[in-house]
């Protein structure tokens, strides 16, 4: 044992966060050991805080601190079009846009046959579920325009086509291998304006 046993136990949590390897989690490590106590207690308040009040919307399945959450209560938006994103931060990079008035619907993943996932795995059902209520008008599929994203958009688009409603996929204005959340506003609003049936 190298570390004092609290430190070595720092070291190995902060590990296990994405991207950190034992390198850098050792230099974050002594990063909030030499941090103030208080600063120190935030950032431990902000991540106990938010992983206990933080869960899914029962609708939408955005990340929410209310449920259903405040887009899925909003009166003024719009029911009748629902987009179908994979992460709760395409909601984020789409709501910057101002352009999109319909609701959301976070699928929490892609379609990846190399990692193992299958739809099985994402909320898809709850998808399904939500249509059969809702009875949307239109349904927007804006996955990424990755290999995982296009297999999802195909897989839902053969999925959603024959319950009778608009499926439209944004357009490939989107940088190839483009996640939603780091393309700017411009060219996700001109995405979603050039969106086309499938
Ligand atoms: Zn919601």
């Amino acid at each position: 044992m190298l570390y004092p046993t609290p430190i070595q136990d720092l070291v190995n949590e902060l590990g296990k966060l994405p991207g950190v390897g034992p390198k850098t989690a050792q230099r974050l490590a002594f990063f909030l050991l030499n941090m103030p106590q208080g600063e120190a207690e935030l950032l431990a308040n902000a991540i106990v805080s938010a992983r206990s009040r933080i869960r899914y919307c029962s609708v939408c399945f955005n990340f929410t601190d209310q449920d259903p959450c405040t887009i899925c209560r909003h009166t003024g938006r719009d029911g009748k079009i629902i987009m179908v994103v994979e992460q709760p931060k395409d909601v984020i990079a789409m709501e910057k846009t101002r352009e999109f008035r319909g609701r959301y619907h976070v699928l929490h993943g892609a379609i990846s046959p190399m990692e193992g996932i299958g739809p099985d795995d994402l909320r898809v059902k709850e998808l399904l579920r939500r249509i059969s209520q809702e009875t949307p008008a239109e349904l927007v599929i804006a996955t990424s325009s990755n290999l995982e994203g296009e297999a999802t958009a195909l897989y839902l688009g053969r999925l959603l086509k024959p319950m009778g409603l608009r499926v439209t996929r944004i357009a490939r204005g989107l940088p190839m291998g483009g996640d939603l959340d780091y393309t700017d506003e411009v060219t996700l609003t001109k995405a979603l304006e050039g969106r086309q049936e499938i």
